[in-house]
């Protein structure tokens, strides 16, 4: 292992500031592991549109999915197109959602559009549901769904979603784009974080 790399559950990560090392708890999906679905998401879009996959509008919900629209577009051959819509519903230091809000939109013309939505986790699912209709309003000719995480819950496996990456349990996850009040996004792998970061109180009580 090189000098910046550290094993934390078996998986080598870089090795970051002592500060933000010391909050991982564990680590749920290393880089290859994220790569190698990411990859096979690629294809299994490529093989759901078809031909009409040159008409793809990706509409990647900031900030949380960007690191992963960034790899997943690189594995869609398609002559798409991509427009950004941010979307706060853990706003600050949440770690449950206080309700989908849209910040801001930079949509341009999807009108006729195959829009495929990239988020990072479907969790409550009221994004999803916030944003569909949003651009079906625009006149989408079709809005489908690509999260790369689902958590074990009732409220997400009640919303429809097209493809999927993972299913985790239901815990608060860092990394790969997404956030804690704004930080881990930068960590390559998806975690969960030590719960003295998030809840001091209760980790000190026995
Ligand atoms: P939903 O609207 O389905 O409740 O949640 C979707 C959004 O909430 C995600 O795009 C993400 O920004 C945030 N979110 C939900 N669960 C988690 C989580 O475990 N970790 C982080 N960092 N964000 C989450
Ligand atoms: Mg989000």
């Amino acid at each position: 292992m090189s000098d910046n790399a550290a094993l934390i559950g078996g998986f080598v990560i870089i090795r970051y500031t002592v500060a933000m090392q010391d909050d991982i708890d564990k680590v749920l999906f290393g880089t290859d592991r994220i790569a190698t679905r990411v990859a096979e998401l690629g294809r299994e879009i490529m093989d759901a549109y078809g031909e009409r996959a040159d008409s793809i509008t990706i509409v990647p919900i900031m900030t949380g999915a960007m690191i992963f629209a960034a790899d997943l577009i690189r594995q869609l051959p398609a002559r798409l197109k991509i427009n950004l819509m941010t979307v706060s519903s853990y706003p600050g230091a949440s770690i449950r959602t206080q309700g989908s809000k849209i910040l801001e939109q930079q949509l341009g013309d999807v009108h006729g559009r195959h829009v495929l939505l990239i988020d990072d986790i479907l969790d409550s699912g009221g994004t999803l549901k916030l944003v569909i209709p949003t651009l079906k309003k625009l006149g989408a000719a079709d809005v489908h769904t690509c999260v790369l995480l689902r958590k074990d819950r009732e409220t997400a496996r009640e919303v429809e979603v097209d493809f999927v990456g993972f299913d985790i349990p239901d815990e608060f996850v860092i990394g790969y784009g997404l956030d804690y009040d704004n930080l881990y996004r930068n960590l390559p792998s998806i975690c969960t974080l030590k719960k003295e970061v998030y809840a001091p109180e209760a980790a000190v009580t026995p």
